[in-house]
């Protein structure tokens, strides 16, 4: 079993400004976490540059185009109210895509592997024709559709245990049935969407959580739904849209989950994995903004990738 760790510098020259929750210390102390003697056995790996081809299949040319019309030079940009654009932006962005990709690629390549993209911007906001909060690029909804191209696979699942809904990879996906979104989040919360109605074609799987909820109500949502829809779906690669925002310590939202429910949930994911996607499995960071809440659940997440 190898856990590859993808991963750039560029990642960190995102700067979104003073006071923004969306920071290059996320991704510091991720990494410092991930530095520790825990984890000797990952395989590291710089993360290449998603080619403009690769972005397009998830994004329209205008985002494609309105975003490298708008990357500054100088200074920082507004794309919406909460979502900045300096000069590294793109760069790191394109990494975090990239980072996706190339996990992809080294699941598909390599017997009993898993991947941890520890990357930012993240993705979950981004729609195909807009970035929105915090998100530049949809990295998930990207790598779901080059495994497609590249590797024919009929059947991709994106599972989402960040604390806000991913409403972008929900709208990329929600036509077409051979990809399954699934997601936990608290509601009534930004974005908005997510709620249980939503359904798509049959492929999206909603569980809103009340503000104030914890590990047992977090774990019944996987254990009554989005488990055994999983596992009738049965997925040839698994992504994860791992967000950290649900922690107890997020100072951005108000559920109480510990570093055990990531580990459990991790658990779960890695061994429906093995029965249906030859133990494929893709994470990739999305939220965390409480630097010990992050750093205590990706420490779960990655042990229980590596089966540790
Ligand atoms: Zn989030």
């Amino acid at each position: 079993m190898t856990t590859y760790l993808f991963t750039h510098r560029d990642c960190l020259f995102h700067d979104t400004g003073v006071g923004h929750p969306e920071r290059a210390d996320r991704l510091r102390a991720v990494l410092h976490q991930l530095d520790l003697e825990n984890f000797p056995a990952l395989e590291r790996v710089d993360a290449p540059l998603a080619s403009r081809e690769q972005l397009a299949l998830a994004h329209t040319e205008a985002h494609l185009d309105g975003l490298v019309a708008r990357a500054p030079v100088a200074g920082i940009i507004n794309l919406d109210p909460d979502t900045k654009m300096s000069p590294g932006s793109q760069m790191a962005a394109m990494r975090a895509a990239g980072a996706v990709i190339a996990a992809i690629d080294a699941v598909m390549k390599n017997k009993k592997s898993n991947a941890f993209c520890a990357i930012r911007p993240p993705g979950h906001h981004a729609e195909a024709d807009r970035a929105m909060g915090f998100c530049l690029y949809n990295n998930v909804a990207i790598g779901a559709y080059h495994a497609r191209k590249k590797y024919g696979l009929e059947r991709v699942a994106v599972v989402d245990f960040d604390v806000h809904h991913g409403n972008g990879t929900q709208a990329i996906f929600e036509k077409d049935a051979g990809l399954l979104y699934a997601s936990s989040h608290q509601a009534p919360f930004y974005p908005g969407t997510g709620d249980a109605s939503e359904t798509g074609v049959g492929n999206i799987v909603n569980v809103p959580l009340a503000a104030g909820s914890g590990s047992r109500a977090f774990r019944e949502a996987y254990d009554n739904i989005i488990l055994p829809a999983l596992e009738a779906f049965r997925p040839e690669l698994l992504i994860i849209s791992a967000g950290f925002d649900a922690h107890e310590k997020d100072p951005l939202a108000n559920l109480n989950l510990t570093g055990a429910d990531y580990g459990w949930i991790t658990k779960k994911l890695v061994a429906l994995a093995d029965r249906h996607a030859a133990g494929r499995v893709v994470s990739a960071l999305e939220g965390g903004y409480d630097l010990e809440g992050l750093a205590d659940g990706v420490d779960a997440h990655v042990k229980a990738l590596l089966r540790a």
